[in-house]
């Protein structure tokens, strides 16, 4: 009789990228709870960084005082999809994190290089600590964080579509809240795409999924048929 270790599925790791409001967070939680594997969020990380730099007083435009700082905080993420959880030297900040405050400094912050490179440590780290896998969501996973990924997928979507989906999340939002959120997000994925390190980019062997047109469940129902394609060729 075979035993559960020799029948249970190898740990896989999916690294799923892509610009904000295309569907990463909700589809990569659904996706790991689907398959009971880990999820790691790794915007949450720096926004994380980004929310203790604010509220130390670092001027997050100065590269030099936030490199200073990039060890200081600890930053600790839980990774059950189910409910995912961030502190900061042991406080709770999944609220403050999402605030209009540190979504608007976290790019500056997130381009400095001693910032990305404990970050990635970090990811790493819990990465390889998931027992039967991890799906982790960003912006460089599968190019620089975790570029032997079993299986990483780039998510697109339309600016519209991506503004629409961002705003629906907000509330009371009207048309002018719609033209705000698109060019936030447009400045925002214009410098994740554009800062020397480890920007954001599809990486060569990426399967790219736009969502646009597709529903977040046809999105899970496409990523984890994908994951369940790579198990069976492994
Ligand atoms: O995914 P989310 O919108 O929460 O990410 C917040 C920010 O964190 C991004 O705009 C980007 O500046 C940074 N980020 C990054 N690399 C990642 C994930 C997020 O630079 N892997």
């Amino acid at each position: 009789m075979e035993t559960a270790a020799r029948t249970a599925p190898a740990a896989v790791i999916v690294a799923i990228d892509g610009p904000a409001g295309t569907g990463k967070s909700s589809t990569s939680k659904a996706v790991a709870a689907k398959l009971g594997l880990g999820y790691l969020d790794t915007g949450a990380q720096y926004r994380a960084i980004t929310w203790w730099m604010v509220n130390n007083g670092i001027d997050v435009e100065d590269g030099v005082a936030v490199a200073d700082a990039a060890r200081k905080p600890v930053i600790v993420s839980g990774t059950d999809p189910a409910a995912p959880t961030i502190t900061v030297d042991g406080t709770d900040v999944s609220a403050p994190i999402r605030t209009q405050e540190v979504t608007s400094r976290v790019s500056a912050v997130s381009a400095v290089p001693e910032v990305r490179q404990v970050i990635t440590e970090l990811q790493r780290t819990i990465a390889t600590e998931a027992p039967r896998g991890m799906v982790v969501e960003g912006r460089d996973i599968g190019t620089t964080v975790l570029p032997d990924a079993d299986l990483k997928i780039f998510l697109t979507a339309s600016a519209e579509a991506r503004a629409a989906r961002r705003s629906g999340e907000l509330k009371g939002k009207d048309a002018s809240d719609l033209a705000a959120t698109q060019a936030a997000l447009a400045k925002r994925d214009a410098a994740d795409s554009g800062r020397k390190a480890s920007p954001l980019a599809k990486a060569d062997d990426a399967v790219e999924v736009d969502t646009t047109d597709l529903t977040l469940d046809q999105v899970i129902e496409c990523v984890v048929t994908l994951v369940e394609e790579k198990r069976a060729a492994a």
